[in-house]
């Protein structure tokens, strides 16, 4: 993978600067996200300087054996009124999903955007955007090996758990030779693969099983059975809704399925997934959210059913013109 050496060298400069760095990414904060700040603070200490890992959201109970997890802050725990001069935004596609922690950021702040997004805005004064990884943690696995930082064990653990996430455990169509590639170097370096998807996928709360069933329960299919749906009360909501999406995407005929999510602000959290055709992203994008072709999603105010009945005619028609 190639950088721009100018842009090596400014990143370099900045991760090793005197000024305390800020990391921090999207709210509601999955693998990719964690492993992500965390291999990020352990960059920065390894170029000798300090980093601040900072999110609005606490960090979700399946990330909490990550290595340096337990460093974390959320905005409400910290005293900080400090403003950063630099800071890193990792798998964010635009700034905005930060949330809060946008307080904590100082008008004149040095930013650098590093993502795998492809609705990302380059928001940085330095980007580092490429949507043809699979992660974030791909590509900062390429990042390190161009600041010749060493690859620790704790790196490769919190890298390989954003890879094996965001790939789907390298099912989705993400996954390329050069993720293969990635994740065997990360267990080189000491990632243990069985004990990180365990404790990503195989670690579930009872509750959340319980859970499973009631939103498996609400699926419904749209038009011919090209859009699925399901929908998720608040008193049912999952930490990790991967489990279902991907049966709503996997019934036989479905390109497009939509899970819905109350939230506690009272808005409906839609999570889109794609078979084969349809660009969820760009969908997304059109609602104020975004993501990945084929997985994306953005928030929209109403109740469960009145969100479904306004965009399920939107996916049956995204899907009807990608098979025109
Ligand atoms: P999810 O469906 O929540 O697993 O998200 C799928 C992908 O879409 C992830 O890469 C998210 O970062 C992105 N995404 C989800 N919700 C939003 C949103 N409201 N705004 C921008 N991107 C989003
Ligand atoms: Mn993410
Ligand atoms: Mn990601």
């Amino acid at each position: 993978m190639k950088f721009v050496s100018r842009d090596l060298d400014k990143l370099k400069t900045l991760l090793s600067s005197d000024d305390q760095v800020l990391v921090t990414t999207h709210i509601r904060p999955d693998p990719d996200a964690i492993g992500s700040v965390l291999a990020i603070r352990e960059m920065i200490k390894q170029l000798g300087s300090e980093a601040h890992v900072i999110l609005e959201d606490e960090c979700p109970p399946r990330c909490g054996f990550l290595p340096g997890a337990d460093e974390i802050l959320t905005l409400s725990e910290t005293k900080n009124t400090q403003r950063y001069k630099a800071v890193v935004i990792v798998d964010a596609g635009d700034r905005g999903r930060v949330g809060d922690v946008e307080r904590l950021i100082s008008t004149s702040a040095e930013i650098v955007n590093i993502d795998h997004h492809s609705s990302n805005e380059h928001f940085g004064t330095l980007n580092f955007v490429y949507p043809d990884t699979a992660a974030c943690g791909e590509l900062l696995y390429f990042l390190i090996k161009a600041l010749s930082i060493e690859l620790t064990q704790t790196l490769a653990t919190n890298l390989y758990a954003g890879l094996v996430t965001d790939t789907g455990r390298f099912r989705h169509t993400n996954t390329t030779s050069r993720s293969l590639q990635v994740g065997a170097a990360l267990i080189d370096a000491g990632a243990d693969a069985a004990a990180i998807t365990d404790h990503l996928y195989y670690d579930i709360a009872a509750q959340d099983i319980r859970s499973i069933g009631i939103i498996l329960g609400s699926l419904e299919l749209h038009g011919r059975g090209e859009v699925s749906t399901m929908l998720v009360k608040l008193d049912q909501s999952i930490e990790d809704p991967d489990h279902v999406v991907d049966f709503a995407r996997a019934i036989n005929g479905v390109e497009v399925a939509a899970l819905l999510s109350e939230m506690k602000d009272g808005k409906i959290r839609v999570s889109m997934r794609s078979k084969a055709r349809v660009d969820v992203s760009k969908i997304a994008e059109s609602f104020g959210g975004g993501g990945h072709v084929r997985a994306a999603g953005f928030r929209m105010i109403g109740t469960l059913t009145e969100v479904r009945d306004k965009i399920v005619p939107v996916l049956l028609k995204a899907v009807k013109d990608s098979s025109a």
